[in-house]
């Protein structure tokens, strides 16, 4: 297999690795090949956008993990990349703009130590040889022994072992060879313990399989929430799960695109606003509503801290607003400083999202009429059945529309 064969098939192949909203782009020019394929997007920890080369060392793996197209199982075209083929590719990709950094994730082709050696090798290449300073995110094959990990932080801006699924009873349904404490919370321990000594400036990252292993929401919540505040984890990544072909779980129903949103809000509302694990709720099966975002649930379910003042409302109160965010709370902070809020619009040049906000504040002892639908949504709330799948509406038309999403 050619160079360019290679890289379309683990290009590809490497989608399947979440490592923000992606998207391909186009490229390529004469003589060369594009990296079409395997190019996405990722936000660093400064809030850049920058694209990276997204691609499998290779996609051979003895493993078995029945939602994956690369299972040992699997009759499929494989190949591999040498570490000095894909530093190079990488490089002339570079230096042409197409990327600006390198995401290396790979299957396990004979051991987890044979793998973690190529990736090692790879990175090193690029640093050491070709002086490549730019970002780099290694994947942590599971089970990989200490002096992989070290080595691999020390060379990477970012590394990441896959959890899969929120318990090891869970893991279980998903493969019978990976370990999910010894292989992979341990190994997170490990990395965190070399983070806090000054290495690695993007922290460490996961990726969760949404809705393959039969989990709830609240057991995947449960455990993010453990991540970040027990393993110090920078970001949790959800993958809603998507049957392919010739795998023991073809015949499963996908996992809903609204079901991985809805996670992602309450990642947010985990990292950037302050909420805790038992500000959420869930149904009775233990999912979120999905005809509701997590945020305007919370503050339904909480009516008696509603309306707040927002003349007098502290920073983490106004976080709990729906339509207020970070930005907009500080500035809202920053400004009454300077005078007292009277008007929406006032309120609007803040950034507020007013029409979704206006429902939950007092401006100067003022609040608006629309308060009182938020009221006889909750009525409403109670004789909903949630157990469709459905998309995401708007609640009330017209000027007082509470937007779900
Ligand atoms: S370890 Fe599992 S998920 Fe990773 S490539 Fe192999 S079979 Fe796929």
């Amino acid at each position: 297999m050619n160079l360019v064969q290679k890289l379309s098939l683990l290009g590809a192949a490497a989608k399947y690795d979440v490592c923000a909203a992606s998207g391909c782009s186009s490229g390529g020019l004469s003589g060369m090949p594009s990296p079409r394929s395997g190019v996405c997007h990722s936000f660093l920890p400064d809030g850049r956008c920058i694209s990276l080369f997204k691609v499998l060392q290779t996609n051979s793996c003895q493993k078995d993990c029945f939602y994956c197209p690369n299972r040992v199982q699997r009759d499929i075209p494989r190949a591999s990349f040498t570490p000095e083929e894909l530093a190079g590719l990488f490089l002339e990709f570079y230096r042409r703009n197409y990327v600006e950094g390198l995401f290396l994730s790979s299957g396990i082709c004979k051991s987890p130590g044979d793998t973690m050696e190529q990736i090692i090798k790879t990175a090193e290449i690029l640093r050491y040889r070709y002086r490549f300073n730019g970002y780099i995110h290694l994947k942590i094959i599971p089970g990989a022994k200490p002096e992989y990990i070290e080595q691999a932080v020390r060379l990477a801006s970012r590394v990441s072992v896959n959890i899969e699924a929120p318990t090891a009873a869970h893991l279980q349904k998903l493969s019978k060879l990976k370990d999910f404490n010894d292989g992979i919370i341990n190994r997170m321990k490990w990395i965190n313990r070399l983070q806090n000594g000054g290495l690695l400036p993007a922290g460490q990252t996961t990726q969760f399989m949404v809705g393959a292993a039969g989990e709830s929401d609240a057991a995947i919540l449960k455990t993010t929430s453990g991540l970040y505040h027990g393993i110090g984890l920078k970001r949790v990544y959800f993958s809603a799960f998507q049957p392919v072909a010739g795998t023991p779980l073809e015949a499963m129903s996908p996992a809903t695109v609204l079901r991985e949103h809805r996670l992602y809000q309450c990642d947010f509302l985990f990292r950037l606003y302050g909420f805790k694990l038992t500000d959420i709720s869930f149904n009775q099966d233990g999912n979120l509503p999905e005809d509701l975002d997590p945020k305007l649930n919370y503050a339904l379910n909480n009516l008696q801290l509603f309306p707040l003042e927002v003349n007098k409302a502290s920073y983490s109160e106004l976080l709990r607003v729906p339509g207020i965010g970070p930005a907009s709370a500080r500035r809202i902070v920053s400004a009454r400083k300077q005078f007292k809020f009277n008007t929406l619009d006032e309120l609007k040049n803040t950034g507020v999202v007013v029409k979704r906000a206006s429902p939950f504040v007092q401006i100067n002892g003022r609040y608006r009429e629309s308060y009182k639908l938020v009221q006889q949504l909750e009525l409403w709330r109670d004789s909903v059945d949630y157990s469709s799948q459905r998309q995401p509406r708007v609640i009330f038309q017209g000027s007082h529309a509470l937007t779900s999403v």
